[in-house]
């Protein structure tokens, strides 16, 4: 083992390996610690899709240059051939289903905004929604199709990152941090590892660590079924999704479908906050599936196989934190990517490198560093 790495990274989910990999790609060392298995968190959870979201600029700008880094990635000049299978990737684009007239013009607000920002999307009438998914039920007012957008199988991405970083001498840790101390960290056995920075990107436990974090868990349901090739052929999101995704309380589902590569279907969604409880919640899972079958009728004669939870690092602002720590000097963070943190974590990575390096951000950080919270101004003991 490296013996005082630069950078001890706690946790590896996809934002704690795809920091990983960037980090040792500009030469730093990097010491990987994770209490379970690579990529069991809420990674494991998370749909996976690759989706621009544009509720205010600095989501935009997040998601827009990760999902293009996940191009990069999966079909770029440096792309080993198989990339997009290795990490199950399917450009199958987005469709944003507009219900009503109301919702059609969010559709026409949304298409103006990603078209500015260079996104190529187009808006669909009835006719042309139900011709691409014939699954939908009657009555629809047309939606918005991203053809960009994609879907990949988290846990697996998770793990080819760590083994990039693995390659160039990254070492993984099996062990639980227990607390940070000023010099590095020490671990549940009892062991301690020092390190130059310490990097916490684990999730929705951020606060076991740090409990002046301002990341509060919101728990989310998915359901996939048997295999049925060719049912859909987009992800499918209700344009109301988004009044009740970035809601500060209470529960809620949203219409959230996607086909995944092996011809599954995965119905998502649901949000509770503040329960830290993993197991499924019959209640509002069926209220998730009920709510679904309202968008696509033929959903209720499905197989359903399997069902599970995972909990979204959630920041009062809806954005991540990612940067130093204002008042705990070679703490850094990269967390609270709530429902985004697929799409989010290769821009994450490369814009937590810049600053720990010294460089130019690609994009520029101000939105998403962590002192914008005045709560962390003080210092903690
Ligand atoms: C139901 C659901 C659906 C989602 N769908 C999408 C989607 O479609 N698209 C999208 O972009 N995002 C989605 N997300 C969000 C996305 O999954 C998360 O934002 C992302 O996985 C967060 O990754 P992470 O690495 O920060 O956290 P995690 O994946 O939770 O990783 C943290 C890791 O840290 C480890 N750990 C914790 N504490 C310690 C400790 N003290 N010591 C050592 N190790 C520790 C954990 O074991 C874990 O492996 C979804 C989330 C959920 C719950």
């Amino acid at each position: 083992m490296t013996a005082r790495p630069d950078v001890l990274v706690i946790g590896a989910g996809i934002i704690g390996t795809a920091c990983a990999d960037e980090l040792s790609a500009c030469g730093l060392t990097v010491t990987v610690v994770e209490r379970d298995a690579v990529g069991s968190g809420a990674t494991a959870a998370g749909m996976g899709h690759l989706v621009v979201m544009d509720d205010n600029p600095a989501e935009l700008a997040l998601t827009s240059y990760s999902t293009a880094l996940w191009n990069q990635l999966v079909d770029g000049d440096g792309a080993a051939g198989g990339e997009r299978e290795r990490h199950e990737y399917s450009r199958c684009g987005t469709l944003w289903v507009a219900a009503d007239d109301e919702e059609m013009a969010a559709a026409r607000t949304k298409q103006a905004t990603l078209a500015a920002h260079g996104i190529a999307c187009e808006l669909l009438d009835a006719a042309t929604l139900y011709r691409l998914e014939p699954q939908l039920r009657p009555g629809l007012a047309g939606g918005l199709r991203v053809a960009g957008d994609a879907v990949v199988y988290p846990p697996k991405s998770a793990k080819l990152l760590l083994e990039r970083a693995r390659q160039r001498g990254a070492q993984l840790i099996d062990g639980e941090v227990r607390t940070i101390t000023g010099t590095g960290v020490t671990l549940a056995d009892g062991g301690r590892i020092d390190a130059a920075i310490v990097l916490v990107a684990n999730g929705a436990a951020c606060v076991q660590l740090l409990p002046e974090l301002p990341i509060r868990p919101k728990k989310g349901h998915i359901v996939i079924t048997d295999r049925y090739p060719g049912f859909i052929r987009h992800q499918l999101v209700e344009l109301g999704y988004i009044k009740s995704a970035h809601a500060a309380s209470g529960d809620s589902v949203a219409f959230n479908l996607q086909p995944r590569p092996t011809g599954q279907l995965l119905i998502g969604s649901s949000r509770q906050f503040d329960s830290t409880d993993k197991a499924v919640d019959l209640d509002i899972m069926t209220r998730m599936l009920a709510h679904a079958a309202r968008f696509v009728p033929a959903l209720s004669g499905l197989n359903a196989i399997r069902c599970w939870t995972g909990l979204r690092a959630a920041s009062p602002d809806g954005l991540p934190l990612i940067g130093p720590h204002p008042t705990r000097p070679g703490v850094w963070l990269a967390t609270g990517h709530e429902g985004l943190g697929i799409t989010t974590s290769l821009a994450t990575a490369k814009l937590l490198t810049a600053q720990i390096m010294n460089q130019a951000p690609p994009i520029p950080v101000t939105p998403y560093l962590p002192s914008r919270f005045a709560q962390l101004a003080s210092p903690h003991v």
